[in-house]
Parts: structure tokens; C-alpha cells; sequence
């Protein structure tokens, strides 16, 4: 008989849905009640009862010798990496940083560079921004920049524009403003289409217009002068405005300058009315080393406090330049994040990798890991809490048994195997 499991979140995408009814017969989902088309797929995809067995160099062993070598291989490194994280709960990350801070680690989150630079913008100038019940109750204009909810995160429209907003006065207006008619496009009330790479100027423009100052020139990346006069009187005018942006804003100069020009703008319109920003991605991997450190990424704990250098400590550069010898791999989302010399090294080097057995058997992680050690999947296996896109902790729902132990117990386990080793 099949057994209901009620308001599961999904981590598929950063709105982390938590209303999900899932039906499951003999440990397979059978049916999943508004999972939406990117999340069917993967929910229909979970195997039956996860197994795996460890492995150091190819061979089956037992999970106490695969923490056994993962302690040695991380406990004897003189510039250790722990890398990845991108979808771990809040505990895991806190058993990482632990880990981190005894082996005196760099520790750094796989983020896309769009992320990171998004990061260093919000360093530099700050941000206004807002939570997604904010967005569902307040907002009356809602820009989607550069990016295509739609397409990315389906039930977006579904969950916060579409219904009706407590303090929302009327309609609520959506803009795109977009390199080509994306698929929100195409439902929005008014459509921008900005030249490829030209969104510095469109933005630049607009702050100028939102503080009143003259400016020369008929159109700027592609929109009229009188396009982005209405959008300005727009922005102003609205009680309640958000800007939702993602990684196809584009720019041919330095993207955190562009995103930094996009935070202001946002800062520029609370005046007699609110503007908040919101980048559209995954759930959110920096806080728990935010809140720890007070750095978001790229964080090294060699002097025995955390410095922070977003690019330096970046596993990419440390990788290319061959400035660690072991890493400890959590998860493989950051792969397609590396270069090719960076990735060249990494298959170099002594790594060990845990993950999902479910991922671990996808193309993308042909890395042959020292140890590999295979880990029960988040939200499906096990619990946790996890960081919505817009920063708000939900908690997961295990609906499905697993054999295999969970990313955090592993890392804890790693942590007890390093401290055994400095206590002989
Ligand atoms: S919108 Fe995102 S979080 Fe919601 S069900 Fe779809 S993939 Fe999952």
C-alpha cells in the first residue's frame, strides 16, 4: 500500500517548493503531486532503496577503511581542499567548516562565477533585497532581468506572482528585460530586448534617469531613450518593485561592476517606496560559511583564523596552480565550474569524493577519486535544512529508506579519524 508524504520540499531549483505531496509504494516514488517538469523527472528517477559500496582506488571496501584512508589522505596533507557544498544541508556545512578549520583547509563553495561575482558586487555596494513571501504579498511591479523563471524555476509565477498579494493594490506588472524573448517573455505585460553584452549601458542609463540626471544619446544597448523613460517612471512609481536578475545579464566589461550597478539602482528607488533585488539560482550554499566566518566562499584556515579571498582561495586557481595536494570533494555540482587545467590537476591529485550514488555514476564525474565513498541523497534519504534562494531555511523530508550513511555522519566521521590520528 502506497504511503503519502505531505509538504516535501524539492531542491531541484532555489524556490525550494515545500508543499509536494509524494506517493510511494515499495520504496519508489509513484507519484508526485505538484512536481513540476523538472522535478518529475528526478523524483521518478530515485532508485529503490539506495546502496554502494566505498571504494579506495577502484576496489570495494568496507566504510570504516574508506574513512580510515580518507582521514589519513586529508589528516597528512599540508594544503588540503574541502570543495563542493552546493547542495548540502546547514549540518553538513557545519561538520565541513569544523573539518576545515582542524586540518587548517581552504574550504570553498561550488558556485558558478556568476555567483561569485554576484558575491563580490554584493560586498562592494551592498543589497536591498527581500523574501519570496515578500515578492507574493507586495510587490506590485516585478523586472525579470536577465533572466527566465519559466524556464528555470517553473513553479516561480505559480507559487509568487500569480497569486493574489495581501498588500498589493490591482494587478501586478511583469517587465523582461532580456536578450531575446525567453519563455517569461512571452507571458510578461512588456518585454525590453537588451543587445548581448550591452546590460552595463541599459542599467548605467536607467540609475541616471531613476536620479534625474541628464542624459545624452537616442538609445542605449538596444532600448530607446523613450523605452527607458517609461520603465524609470515605471520603477518610481511603484509601490512595491522587485528585480529579479540572473546569469544572462551580460556584459562586455567586468560583470560585478554590471551587478553592482544593478544593486544600486535598487538602493536608488527606497526612496518614498520600496525596491528590492533578488538573483534567481539554486538554493543558497554561503550562509552557513558566512555566518561562521564572515566570508562567503574561498576561505582559508592555514593561520589558524579564516582570510578570505574570493578569487585566490578559489578552488579553480588553487587547482590550476597546483597549490593543494588532497581534496575532499562534497558533491559534484562544481565540476562544469572548472577549467581544463584546473580539472587536469584535479585528476592529479588525491581525492576523495563523496556523493550520492544516484550522481555518482553520471558522466560528469569520471574522476576515478581515491576514495569514494557513496552518501544517501538529502531531502529524499535524509533531513536537513537547506537555504532557499532568497535565504529562508526550510526543512527537508526524508520519504525513503536508505542503507547509506549521510554526508554530515561522514564528515563527522572524517573529522574523528583526523583527530585520532594527531592524538597517536
Ligand atoms: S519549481 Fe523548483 S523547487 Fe519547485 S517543484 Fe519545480 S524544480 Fe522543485
Amino acid at each position: 500500500m502506497a504511503k503519502k508524504f505531505d509538504n516535501v520540499t524539492c531542491i531541484a531549483c532555489g524556490c525550494l517548493c515545500d508543499d509536494l505531496v509524494l506517493h510511494v509504494a515499495d520504496d519508489k516514488i509513484i507519484e508526485a503531486e505538484r512536481a513540476c517538469s523538472l522535478s518529475e523527472p528526478l523524483f521518478r528517477g530515485i532508485p529503490k532503496k539506495e546502496s554502494g559500496v566505498p571504494e579506495i582506488e577502484g576496489e570495494e571496501v568496507s566504510l570504516e577503511a574508506a574513512i580510515e584512508r580518507a582521514s589519513e589522505i586529508l589528516g597528512s596533507s599540508s594544503a588540503p581542499l574541502i570543495w563542493g557544498l552546493a547542495d548540502s544541508t546547514i549540518q553538513a556545512q557545519r561538520s565541513a567548516i569544523n573539518l576545515a578549520d582542524r586540518l587548517g583547509a581552504t574550504l570553498d563553495p561550488a558556485l558558478s562565477p556568476f555567483h561569485r561575482d554576484a558575491l563580490v558586487a554584493l560586498q562592494s555596494v551592498g543589497i536591498s533585497t527581500c523574501t519570496l513571501g515578500e515578492v507574493k504579498q507586495r510587490a506590485d511591479l516585478i523586472v525579470f532581468w536577465g533572466c527566465d523563471p519559466v524556464t528555470t524555476h517553473p513553479r516561480f509565477f505559480e507559487r509568487f506572482i500569480d497569486p493574489p498579494g495581501r498588500f498589493v493594490r490591482g494587478n501586478r506588472k511583469v517587465i523582461v528585460v532580456s536578450g531575446e524573448q525567453n519563455a517569461t517573455a512571452e507571458i510578461a505585460n512588456e518585454f525590453l530586448q537588451v543587445q548581448p553584452g550591452c546590460d552595463f549601458d541599459v542599467l548605467s542609463a536607467l540609475r541616471a534617469l531613476v536620479q534625474e540626471v541628464a542624459i545624452e544619446g537616442k538609445s542605449f544597448g538596444g532600448i530607446s531613450l523613450d523605452q527607458l523613460q517609461k520603465l524609470a517612471v515605471q520603477l518610481q512609481s511603484a509601490n512595491y518593485c522587485v528585480i529579479c536578475f540572473g546569469p544572462e545579464v551580460t556584459s562586455h566589461g567586468s560583470t560585478i561592476a554590471m551587478l553592482e550597478s544593478l544593486f544600486l539602482l535598487a538602493r536608488s528607488l527606497n526612496g518614498n517606496s520600496r525596491c528590492s533585488a533578488i538573483g534567481l539560482g539554486g538554493p543558497i550554499a554561503e550562509n552557513v560559511l558566512t555566518w561562521q566566518t564572515g566570508y562567503p566562499c574561498g576561505v582559508n584556515f592555514a593561520s589558524g583564523y579564516p582570510r578570505y579571498d574570493a578569487e585566490g582561495y578559489s578552488a579553480n586557481r588553487l587547482l590550476k596552480n597546483c597549490e593543494v595536494d588532497a581534496v575532499l570533494m562534497v558533491g559534484t555540482v562544481g565540476l562544469k565550474y572548472l577549467s581544463k587545467s584546473a580539472r587536469y590537476r584535479l585528476g592529479e591529485l588525491p581525492v576523495v569524493l563523496l556523493e550520492s550514488i544516484q550522481r555518482v555514476s553520471s558522466d560528469e564525474t569520471r574522476l576515478s577519486p581515491t576514495v569514494q565513498i557513496p552518501i544517501s541523497q538529502s531531502g529524499m534519504h535524509t533531513g536537513g535544512t537547506v537555504f532557499r534562494m532568497d535565504g529562508v531555511p526550510l526543512p527537508l523530508r526524508p520519504v525513503i529508506d536508505s542503507q547509506l550513511p549521510s554526508e554530515e555522519s561522514i564528515l563527522a566521521a572524517i573529522m574523528e579519524g583526523v583527530l585520532a590520528q594527531c592524538s597517536c
